[in-house]
């Protein structure tokens, strides 16, 4: 099935484009054309121009040498974000 992310647009595969995919888990989709996981906790699309805002009580995480890349800028209002095993955190 098609999922959507935060702005109301389909999430497409990173790896070959397809739309289409299956839940794995509660934060986890998989491209059922190539496999690919994508983690639904944190979906931002290039077209993303708005900041990403962790709010108080929030904890979010990059691990597993994710890469997130957010356009427009990140603020942190009193809640967590952490970055390890490899995750990295590209802003602008
Ligand atoms: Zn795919």
């Amino acid at each position: 099935m098609e999922y959507l992310n935060i702005d109301k647009q389909k999430i497409t595969c990173p790896q070959c484009g397809s739309n289409h995919f299956i839940s794995i888990d509660e934060t986890h989709i998989e491209c059922t054309h190539c496999g690919t996981q994508v983690d639904t906790t944190i979906v931002l699309t290039d077209n993303t121009n708005q900041h990403m805002v962790i709010k108080d009580g929030a904890d979010v995480q990059i691990t597993d040498n994710a890469n997130v890349k957010i356009k427009g800028g990140l603020e942190i209002k009193g809640g967590t974000l952490i970055i390890k095993d490899g995750g990295s955190l590209e802003i602008g």
